[in-house]
């Protein structure tokens, strides 16, 4: 067997998370539109009957907001770097800037690299995708080149072919059947966090925390009671919504997702609480979740 570590780093918003869900087959990473939306590092495991592989998904580097938050989140990701035998630096087609060198500037010197171009169905031209395979070639020197749509499931067997042979020879790590090592408590958090980034206008999320008050079995029936963490009261309002209906819709698609991973019942609350500073605060960061 061939078992080993893989980072999949970028900048933000470049599908390192849906790429990640896409590889071990099931959504555990959350995903949106805006940047920040994962602030953890993650663990999904893809075993075949060759190789097991433990992706490990990564907030996208940060290099425009400072603060406590955003400094543990750089910190995480330098730290998932110096533990792994492959890297996936994962770049947009089409699309190569100052924020992707930027990343590439974190790159272990002796760890090899496969540069992953991922969003190819957003190609307008599919004859664009040489010519800029041979201009960001020369930014690194990855070991392999490999164009993949994570959102439409394309180049992935390809990728994970190519990869297994970076791979060290060793036995598994995780057994066969588990996808990740978070628990559920965890993956309640964070489907109600997507919710909320997805159904919130832009500049909200980055102030918003979930905190998982109370997770008891009851049977197949989990219960869950979940608190929304706010910096400002006005937000509070916001997240609520006219007559609830905000907050009811994020609830709901956060129940329909752990109902789905969970495989079982889910029995949601959720409130909102002002705790202001939160995000620059390195207690309450640890209280809820981030270290
Ligand atoms: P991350 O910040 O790098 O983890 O990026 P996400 O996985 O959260 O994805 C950011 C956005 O890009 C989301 O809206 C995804 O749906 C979208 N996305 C990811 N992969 C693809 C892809 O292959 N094609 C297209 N068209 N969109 C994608
Ligand atoms: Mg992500």
């Amino acid at each position: 067997m061939r078992t080993g570590f893989v980072a999949i780093i970028g900048r933000p918003n470049v599908g390192k998370s849906t790429l990640l869900n896409r590889l071990v087959g099931q959504k555990i990473s959350i995903t949106s539109p805006k940047a920040q939306t994962t602030r953890h590092v993650l663990r999904g495991v893809l075993t075949d009957v060759e190789h097991q592989f433990i992706f490990v998904d990564t907030p996208g580097y940060q290099t425009e907001h400072t603060g406590a938050l955003n400094r543990t989140m750089n910190r995480n990701v330098m730290q998932a770097l110096a533990e792994v035998d492959l890297v996936f630096l994962v770049i947009e087609a089409g699309r190569f800037g100052e924020a992707d060198r930027r990343v590439i500037r974190l790159l272990p010197e002796n760890r090899p690299v496969i540069l992953v171009i991922n969003k190819i169905d957003r190609l307008e031209r599919k004859d664009a995708l040489l010519p800029f395979i041979a201009r960001v070639s020369g930014e690194h020197a990855f070991v392999e080149v490999v164009p993949v749509s994570a959102a439409r499931g394309q180049g992935l067997d390809e990728l994970i072919r190519t990869a297994g042979g970076y791979l060290p020879e060793a036995p598994l790590l995780f057994p066969e059947d588990e996808v990740t090592d978070r628990s559920e408590r965890f993956f309640a958090a964070e489907f109600l966090r997507e919710k909320l980034f997805r159904h919130l206008g832009d500049e909200l999320p980055y102030g918003i925390a979930v905190e998982i008050e109370r997770f008891e079995e009851d049977g197949a029936l989990r219960r869950i009671h979940a608190a929304v963490v706010v910096d400002r009261p006005g937000q509070k309002a916001i997240v609520i919504g006219r007559g609830g209906e905000t907050l009811k819709r994020i609830a709901s698609e956060a129940r329909e997702d752990m109902e789905r991973l969970f495989g079982g019942k889910v029995f949601l609350e959720v409130w909102v609480k002002v705790r202001s500073g939160w995000a620059d605060d390195e207690r309450a960061l640890r209280s809820l979740g981030y270290e």
